[in-house]
């Protein structure tokens, strides 16, 4: 492990964990991140870009540029980091994978797998869900538009292991569920590929300096393709 993706937040703090797809990379998820981190007490948010999700089309950007504009994102800021585990893994990586490998890494640490309430609610079909609890905590993120019902047993769970004080995400290595809305940004990929598409601008909804990067070559410049 690098210097700049060993956490440096107080010794035994939490740390986060962002999924995503990051086609490309923006300001919604790293004010997202930097929320978490400041408002958790976290010791840094690790964004780990997906290799081939399985459930949505492919993303433009090749895991390499998805990758390298993170990191790029980050470098100057040491409570985020890019995890590029799941690139480095070949076919689709299951996120209770993700977690056992990040447990190997971090034995002494809680975990916290950030997730929107939307991609909760279908968390019984994920594949071994229930072990992700054995491995992490879950940051449920409140959003607004994003009000999905919760299946009968994600709604159990949620009964069951909910929390109201982020102390027990500190004194706990895993198994709470704590809800938190963040301030909205209401900045999406596809949105940001979408105005590139067309010609328009999407500047100021990511970092300059990715924008640039995009500009430079012909990515997202076809039709673009929505995610939903
Ligand atoms: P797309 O528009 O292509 O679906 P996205 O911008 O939603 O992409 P993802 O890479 O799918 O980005 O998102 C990674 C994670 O960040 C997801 O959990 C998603 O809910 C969250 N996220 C994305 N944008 C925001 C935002 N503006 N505010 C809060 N969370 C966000």
């Amino acid at each position: 492990m690098s210097a700049k993706q060993a956490p440096t937040g107080a010794p035994g703090a939490p740390i986060g964990i962002l999924g995503g797809t990051f086609d490309p990379v923006h300001n919604g998820h790293l004010r997202l991140a930097m929320e978490l981190a400041t408002e958790l007490k976290l010791a840094q948010v690790r964004l780990i870009p997906n290799g081939r999700p399985p459930h949505r089309e492919q993303p433009g950007a090749t895991p390499g540029q998805r990758a390298k504009w993170i990191r790029v994102a980050t470098a100057d800021e040491p409570l985020l980091a890019l995890d590029d585990r799941e690139l480095l893994r070949r076919g689709h990586s299951y996120t209770v994978d993700t977690l056992a490998s990040l447990r190997t890494d971090f034995p002494d640490r809680p975990l916290c797998l950030i997730m929107g309430r939307d991609v909760f609610a279908k968390l019984p079909s994920w594949h071994r869900w229930e072990a992700l609890f054995e491995h992490a905590h879950i940051v449920l993120i409140e959003r607004p538009g994003l009000h999905a019902e919760l299946a009968p047993e994600a709604r159990e769970l949620l009964a069951e292991r909910g929390v109201d004080d982020i102390r027990a995400l500190h004194e706990h290595l895993a198994g709470a569920i704590y809800s938190y809305a963040p301030p909205p940004l209401a900045i999406s990929a596809s949105r940001i590929r979408a105005l590139i598409a067309t010609g328009a601008s999407p500047r100021y909804l990511l970092p300059e300096v990715i924008l640039e990067d995009i500009m430079d070559t012909d990515i997202y410049r076809a039709p673009a393709q929505s995610a939903e």
